[in-house]
């Protein structure tokens, strides 16, 4: 008896979206690429064979860094500076990838800002607006430049979205950051609606919420060991690792997570 492993209504593009993209070419945009989290999941990803662009804002030499460790993993990669809150350098972005590595299979949503501890009525116009064209225009632009390319509607094969949100956007952050908090609950928002968007069109969009993860981040607070100082309060009682948090998104762009969009995985220690 002969058994059919695949839906028989899908046409040549459909039927390469749902094998996903593990046997094709991949390519990697990762959005503040340079430090962090975003290393980390730079140099996971050159682990799973990647084409990766590695972006950033300001720290030319921290993405060299990331740039040479990636490379001697044998990933063929580039560093790419670009404010990703600005479409131009948005659109610049894309295309150095489109020219030098191809076209994009994989996005992280990962650049991310935060300001000094404060209540809301301490909040300049400024920090929020700063906050919130890093945290949810910079995602949005990303990903309509990326959709662009991934969808079967302009001519692509289909890809995989992952959005680094936090555990702030479900705890609120009060007398801290506010403005940060509510910034990723309107990524989680965008998450869902665009999940459900491309959903036909072979394309997965999720996200990750972290918790209290060692990085430089915490200096944007105006608190370099925030979480050193906190960790008695993480019911796992110690802060997470940039590259716990890098397994996630490259397991959640990867084809094991084949039938998951729209979901988010809490990476809080328990938070
Ligand atoms: P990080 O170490 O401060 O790194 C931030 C990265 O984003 C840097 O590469 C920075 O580039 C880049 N960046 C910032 N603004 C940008 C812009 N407008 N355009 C392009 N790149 C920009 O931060 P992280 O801790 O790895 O955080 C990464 C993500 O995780 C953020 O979205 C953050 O909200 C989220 N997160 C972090 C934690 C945590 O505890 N660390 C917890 C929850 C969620 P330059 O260095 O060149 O400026």
């Amino acid at each position: 008896m002969q058994i059919l492993r695949m839906p028989v209504i899908l046409g040549p593009d459909c039927l390469s979206l749902q094998m996903g993209k593990d046997s094709m070419d991949k390519v990697i945009v990762i959005t503040g690429g340079s430090r962090g989290i975003g290393a980390a999941t730079a140099l996971l990803a050159a682990e799973q064979g990647f084409r990766i662009c590695i972006n950033y804002q300001a720290d030319e030499e921290a993405a060299h860094n990331v740039l040479e460790q990636v490379r001697a993993l044998g990933a063929q990669a580039i560093a790419v500076r670009a404010d990703v809150s600005n479409e131009d350098e948005v659109i610049s972005l894309f295309q150095r990838v489109d020219n030098e590595l191809g076209r994009v299979t994989a996005l992280v949503n990962n650049a991310g800002t935060v300001g000094h501890k404060s209540r809301v009525d301490e909040m300049s116009e400024f920090r929020i607006l700063k906050i919130l064209k890093t945290n949810v225009l910079a995602p949005i632009l990303c990903a309509k430049h990326a959709i662009l390319r991934m969808s079967p509607k302009h001519g692509g094969q289909g890809g995989s979205i992952v959005n680094v949100s936090s555990v702030a956007s479900r705890l609120g952050s009060p007398n801290e950051y506010v403005d940060y908090a509510a910034s990723k609950g309107a990524l989680d928002s965008f998450t869902i609606g665009l999940s459900k968007e491309v959903a036909g069109e072979g394309i997965r969009v999720n996200a990750v919420r972290p918790g209290y993860i060692y990085t430089d981040f915490h200096a944007l607070s105006g608190d370099p060991d925030r979480v050193s100082k906190l960790e008695s309060g993480i019911p796992m009682a110690r802060g997470g690792r940039p590259d716990e948090v890098a397994e996630a998104i490259v397991w959640l762009l990867s084809d094991k997570a084949s039938y998951a969009t729209g979901t988010f995985v809490d990476l809080g220690g328990g938070r």
